[in-house]
């Protein structure tokens, strides 16, 4: 394996439950995963853990190891198994090296002994809730159809109380993109969070059914509309830009401010040119190209079989990440934002343009309405950091109407704003 081929970081996000989970969000494509392993109890075998950490550790060429646990629903495995994995750690660890675990859940089988776990081992929590309690419980139901708001804003306060460091991610659809502001305020003000990631639900039909696979060109009426999804950002954007700088961090807003910097990675792998560097682990040890691509044609091998290495590097691999960039469509590969927006994430690419070329992103309007509107604020804030000003004066600076004074404040074209190295580093954690 030629050691070019590897980057020093790599992201695999670990399935131990598979898709398996307690809950039955009505938007979830992970739950039809199922049907990939008929039969499979679902539970990831201490053999399969123990090559998983090891391999992860052997493919590291960088002193810090981000250990990713996400599903279905990953505390269904119980604290016993996660125990395990620090075990693990700790065993095949190098000198020097340090590991970040991170756990994204629904957060409803939260207790003391959880919240006790995380801090001993400074895990960072993801937290899934879509609004305040009509909005999350639109969707977001036990198997029963029982809502679920009250069991996750348990979990939430649990983390709290124990001080435990989470972020909370929103997935947007066609029911809560219509109340931006109170989806943010409320994660904001009452939910008291600080660091946040908005995802669009986007479910493909095929032949009029739900696919576990990314097939179909048309969507459910639970997914959330192109220039929905677009209002829904700019509504988010005006509110942080003019209050939240610095306090509040979005994610899709670190990345764009990345992307106007000019800093080569968003830190986001839909707004960077190329992807393929965050990988998906199925409980069996099935190594896939990525997590929205758990499906026979990006199976990459299993790890009892082939070291991770070996496929994280293949040429099989390295051409999934190269594909996001070489199959562009020209409208993309001509539209004034592609240097924040890049064509997205390939698994929404299944419209055609208007001059007949297949691969056009599902949210083109929305993210080109997105863009755009942002540019100028973008602008004066990637001045600002530059300036080694931090970006939250661009709160101070920015006028009322700031689409047409910000033309005024600093007369420089985009092309200059972005250009030159930038004091500015992100504090918050980087996701896969
Ligand atoms: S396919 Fe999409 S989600 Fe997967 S790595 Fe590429 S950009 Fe990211
Ligand atoms: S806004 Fe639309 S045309 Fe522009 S890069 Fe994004 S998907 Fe392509």
């Amino acid at each position: 394996m030629n050691p070019r081929t590897i980057p020093p970081r790599i992201h695999v996000l670990a399935k131990p439950t598979g898709s398996v989970c307690n809950l039955n969000c009505s938007y979830c494509f992970y739950l039809k995963k199922e049907l990939l392993y008929p039969g499979s109890r679902f539970r990831m075998t201490d053999e399969v853990l123990e090559n998983y950490i090891c391999q992860l550790i052997q493919s590291h060429q960088a002193d810090k190891v981000a250990v990713t646990w996400q599903g279905g629903e990953p505390t269904l495995m119980g604290v016993g198994f996660y125990r395990r994995a620090i075990e693990l750690q700790e065993k095949y660890r190098r000198p020097g090296m340090t590991f970040e675990n991170t756990m994204q859940t629904n957060g409803t089988l939260l207790n003391d002994e959880w919240c006790e776990f995380f801090r001993e081992n400074d895990f960072l929590i993801g937290i899934s809730i879509d609004g305040p309690r009509e909005l999350h419980d639109a969707h977001r139901v036990d198997r029963r159809g029982t809502p679920t708001f009250d069991r996750v804003m348990m979990g939430l306060r649990l983390l709290q109380k124990h001080g435990i460091e989470y972020n909370v991610l929103v997935t947007v659809n066609r029911v809560n993109a219509n109340h931006p502001l109170n989806v943010y305020r409320f994660l904001r003000d009452e939910a008291g969070t600080n660091w946040m990631q908005f995802i669009p639900a986007i479910e493909r039909l095929s032949e009029g059914s739900v696919t576990p696979y990314q097939q179909g060109t048309t969507v459910s009426d639970r997914t959330v509309e192109s220039e929905q999804w677009g209002n829904f950002l700019i509504a988010v954007f005006d509110e942080w830009v003019g209050r939240d700088v610095g306090k509040i961090f979005v994610q899709t807003f670190e990345a764009a401010v990345r992307n106007w910097l000019g800093m080569g990675s968003s830190g986001m792998c839909v707004f960077n040119p190329v992807c393929g560097q965050g990988l998906a682990l199925e409980h069996n040890g099935d190594l896939y190209s990525c997590d929205h691509f758990v499906e026979p044609g990006y199976l990459l091998g299993n790890i009892l079989q082939r070291h991770m290495i070996n496929q994280v590097g293949s040429k099989q691999q390295r051409k999934f990440g190269r594909d996001k960039l070489d199959t562009l469509p020209r409208a993309c590969r001509q539209c004034e934002v592609r240097f924040a927006c890049h064509g997205e994430c390939p698994k929404n690419r299944f419209l055609t343009t208007t001059d007949g070329e297949s691969g056009l992103n599902y949210l083109c309007k929305g993210y080109k309405a997105f863009f755009n509107h942002i540019d100028k604020p973008l602008q004066i804030m990637a001045q600002l950091i530059r300036s080694g000003v931090p970006a939250a004066q661009v709160m101070q600076v920015l006028p009322q109407d700031y689409t047409e004074q910000a033309e005024v404040f600093f007369k420089v074209g985009r092309s200059e704003s972005r250009v030159g190295a930038s004091p500015w580093e992100p504090t918050t954690p980087e996701k896969p």
